[in-house]
């Protein structure tokens, strides 16, 4: 697909930023194990890139979902961290925006798209992972009808400590049949910080191999409250139908943050067979490696259209989860293939966390597991093509 000019301008200011900001830091935080710094979000939220695709009137930029894709890609490239950030406030600011009441857009809306307000995705649970219909935290209404108690635990809620509000997917109706009518979704406020509130609501951060600039945390809801005005859409039994409807903008954007994490290695895996001298020359001349550097920017490529033509579909305002079900599934796993190859380019090097190949390798392991593993993504378009519509 080509893209506009604005576009290439979007993309162009983008790189600047990530240049200047990202990548001089990437490395050594994520080796660190550090989180990405608050001022970066900050700087991140002033230019916009939480509420790119947001309606003007509630303090958003009103951009296509191209550009939302672009921006992402652009970020991942400098630290998959930093351009999964916005994918929290993309999914609470989609639901708000497709499902919430009028004085919940009013209230939220504006706040997430200027940074004030944080958001973290709560949907995960210890025991409920792709089978999303059976979730257990219970949102209980209180006696007088004016708030809900949580109890139970979500768990890899990323983001979850630095966040103001968990976007929590709670059964309100444990009775109802099937399982899925009887989910809402609750916007849960709280103060952002490592502590959480106990004994109601504590948290604890998950030890894992990539994806370093965020922690995923397990959460524990013990009676923690939420007003009854933070049901979004103001009615209960909606939550699984409200969630569907925000998967196609999550999948493109995370096969951009595929796509973007790939560029990376890619581009770092060039510049070394072009320095690398084994056998008196570049690596670079020997064709096994040339041809390792072609297929890595074909697929790199195959990708990107995937998800700029999923982002265009989206566009239209026409149903495309097939089309963002294959952009995230083609980028997730092209992303694992061209991070591997890249890591392999530069032998014992790759290996070592003195160059930055390996960390795009761990990243990009996640994403064949998070927003739908794969055999999820291929059932769901599987679905989609034997329907035939
Ligand atoms: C780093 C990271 C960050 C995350 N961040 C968040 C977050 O912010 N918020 C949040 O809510 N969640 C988050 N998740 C959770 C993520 O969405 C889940 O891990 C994912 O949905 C899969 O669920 P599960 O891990 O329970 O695996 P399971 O659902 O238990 O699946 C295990 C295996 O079985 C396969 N499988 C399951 N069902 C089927 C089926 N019907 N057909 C074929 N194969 C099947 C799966 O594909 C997988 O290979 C995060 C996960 C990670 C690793």
């Amino acid at each position: 697909m080509l893209l506009h000019e604005q576009h290439h301008e979007i993309r162009r200011s983008v790189r600047d930023f990530v240049e200047r900001e990202i990548v001089p830091i990437a490395d050594q935080l994520d080796n660190a194990e550090k989180e990405i710094p608050l001022p970066i979000i900050g700087k991140m939220a002033e230019l916009g890139y939480f509420g790119l695709i947001f309606p003007e009137q509630y303090g958003g930029m009103g951009l296509d979902t191209v550009s939302m894709a672009l921006v992402t890609e652009e970020l991942s490239r400098g630290w998959l961290s930093v351009g999964s950030v916005m994918t929290r406030m993309l999914i609470t600011g989609t639901l708000i925006q497709s499902s919430g009441t009028e004085e919940q857009k009013q209230r939220f809306l504006p706040k997430i798209c200027s940074g004030e307000m944080l958001t973290a995705a709560a949907f995960t649970e210890p025991d409920v992972g792709s089978d999303t219909a059976a979730v257990k935290l219970r949102a209980i209404r209180t006696g007088d009808g004016r708030r809900y108690q949580l109890r139970g635990e979500k768990t890899w809620c990323t983001f979850a400590n630095r966040a103001h509000v968990l976007t929590v997917l709670a059964r309100t109706n444990p009775d109802l049949q099937p399982k899925h009518k009887g989910l809402s979704i609750l916007l849960v406020e709280k103060e952002p910080g490592d502590g959480f509130h106990p004994p109601a609501l504590t948290g604890g951060a998950i030890p894992t191999i990539g994806y370093k600039g965020m922690k995923s945390y397990s959460l524990g809801f013990d009676g923690y409250e939420c007003p009854a005005e933070n049901l979004l859409g103001g009615v209960e039994g909606r939550g699984f139908y409200q969630l569907m409807a925000t998967y196609e903008y999550a999948r493109i954007q995370t096969a951009a943050r595929a796509v973007g994490t790939a560029q990376a290695a890619f581009e770092a895996a060039l510049r070394y067979a072009q320095e690398r001298i084994q056998f008196g020359r570049p690596i670079a001349e020997f064709q096994v490696i040339r041809h390792k550097l072609a297929h890595m920017a074909t697929d790199i490529e195959a990708a990107r259209q995937l998800t700029y033509y999923a982002s265009a579909m989206k566009d239209t305002g026409k149903r495309c989860d097939l089309e963002a079900g294959m952009a995230k599934v083609f980028a997730a796993e092209m992303a694992e293939r061209v991070t591997s190859e890249a890591l392999q380019v530069f032998g014992g090097y790759g290996y070592s966390r003195e160059y930055p190949a390996q960390r795009f390798w761990r990243d990009a392991r996640v994403f064949r597991i998070f927003e739908g593993t794969s055999e999820i993504q291929y059932e769901v378009i599987a679905k989609r093509l034997l329907q035939g519509d």
